[in-house]
């Protein structure tokens, strides 16, 4: 997706502060963190929001979740985190390439707001 803002920050095109990658994952700090820790986890194929997961595609997001869950262990998040990914405009999706919010470093609440 040529127009996409997270392909252009995974072809280096958009500068970014990455804190992984590997083949199929991407994973770079939010420009406007809400919390200490707030990691943007992308994969490198575009798909645009979760409603568009398929069993053709859903590997790369089964090891979406293996690289969070080493990230989390190598930072030593033993107070826990919260992944997110919002789905369409309702959710509060603004960037059309699926991505997973991980976020840590204080207290969330529940109910999502
Ligand atoms: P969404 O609102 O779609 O769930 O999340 C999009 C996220 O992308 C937001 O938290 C926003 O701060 C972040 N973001 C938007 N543009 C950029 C950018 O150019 N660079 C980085 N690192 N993050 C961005
Ligand atoms: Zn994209």
């Amino acid at each position: 997706m040529s127009d996409c803002l997270f392909c252009k920050i995974i072809k280096g095109e958009i500068p970014s502060k990455k804190i992984y990658e590997d083949e199929t994952v991407y994973v770079f700090e939010d420009i406007e963190p809400t919390a200490p820790v707030h990691y943007l986890v992308i994969p490198k194929e575009h798909i645009s929001k979760l409603d568009e997961i398929t069993a053709e595609n859903s590997g790369v997001i089964s090891h979406i979740y293996e690289v969070i869950a080493k990230l989390a262990k190598d930072m030593g998040l033993k107070e826990g985190f919260r992944v997110v990914s919002n789905c369409g405009e309702h959710a509060g999706q603004s960037v059309f390439h699926i991505h997973f919010h991980m976020l840590a470093g204080r207290d969330f609440g529940w109910p999502a707001g």
